[in-house]
């Protein structure tokens, strides 16, 4: 017979913006022990703002930014986003060449005939350019032209409100383990895990990295129970489909996640998987 509850169930989820593609989907909450969370655009509002620009010596720090917002001129990232945002122009498409976004690490491109990169420090260092190591709170985007290190941009985003909220309903629904994972740097990672009380941090990881990060997580857990990643979609396409049920945040995240998520939060709000986790209670206590 069908169960006709979880059709209930799947309703009443969509009712509150939380769209389950399948009723194994919402069985499967009903065993999380362990939730993942990406955190760029995820937990925090990956609306992130330029905070300060520190050029290398002759360089002006309106030609930094300027560059800047050029070589970031094609990305979808929130970084980029924020870049172009600062410098408010516009920007000629003929300007650019030979763009190139190297996942985790940032672009190269040729920006009015010159080799620009604008990344983090591992992009550098792949590129054998020393940038050194700023003692700054937030997310560095290093500039080189032509091989040669320009300075770099100070980013800042924000924790969500909601994020607080949602672990602390996590919790109280008896999931065992929060888990945060990021390709952003182990001192941003560390500011935003203290304040939310994430179990475990592991920052400045590939997107590859992140894949593996959940397959360690699978073995440290029994056969029954399941693992939930939840991510905004920018480059978390393998680990959404990895997980036992793959949470994509933000009814505008990109259409890839969407296909690869088994359930879909069109809020921005975490706290929603605490709710979709309790709807799959209720769902199973009508259904037994
Ligand atoms: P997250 O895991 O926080 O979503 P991503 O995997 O999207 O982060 O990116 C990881 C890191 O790679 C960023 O923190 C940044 O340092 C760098 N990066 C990625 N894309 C860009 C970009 N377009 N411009 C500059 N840096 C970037
Ligand atoms: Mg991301």
């Amino acid at each position: 017979s069908i169960p006709l509850g979880f059709f209930g169930g799947i309703g009443a989820a969509s009712r509150n913006g939380i769209l389950v593609k399948g009723s194994n989907y919402l069985e499967a909450l009903n065993d999380v022990k362990i939730v993942v969370f990406d955190k760029t655009g995820t937990l925090t509002k990956g609306q992130f703002k330029v905070t300060g620009i520190f050029p290398a010596e002759g360089i002006a720090e309106s030609g930094l930014l300027r560059l800047a917002a050029y070589a970031e001129s094609h990305s979808p990232h929130p970084i980029a986003e924020s870049i172009r945002s600062a410098y408010g122009a516009d920007i000629p498409g003929e300007a650019i060449a030979d763009y190139n976004e190297i996942s985790g690490h940032g672009i190269a491109v040729t920006v009015e005939g010159r080799a620009v990169l604008a990344g983090n420090a591992r992009l550098m260092e792949r590129e054998g350019i020393s940038s050194g190591t700023p003692e700054v709170s937030g997310t560095i985007v290093h500039i080189a032209v032509d091989k040669q290190y320009a300075g770099y941009l100070v980013i800042s985003d924000e924790v969500k409100d909601d994020s607080l909220q949602a672990i602390r309903k996590l919790k109280a629904l008896g999931i065992r383990k929060t888990v945060m994972l990021t390709g952003d740097a182990s001192s941003v990672a560390e500011a935003v895990g203290r304040q939310l009380g994430i179990d475990e941090i592991h920052a400045e990881l590939l997107p590859q990295h992140k894949v593996e990060a959940v397959e360690r997580l699978e073995k440290e857990k029994s056969q029954r129970e399941k693992i939930i990643f939840v991510g905004d979609g920018i480059n978390d396409t393998p680990v959404l489909a990895r997980a036992d049920v793959g949470i994509a945040m933000g009814g505008l995240g990109s259409d890839a996640a969407i296909e690869a998520a088994d359930i879909v939060i069109m809020t921005d709000e975490p706290s929603k998987i605490a709710e979709a986790i309790g709807i799959a209670k209720r769902t199973r206590s009508i259904v037994w």
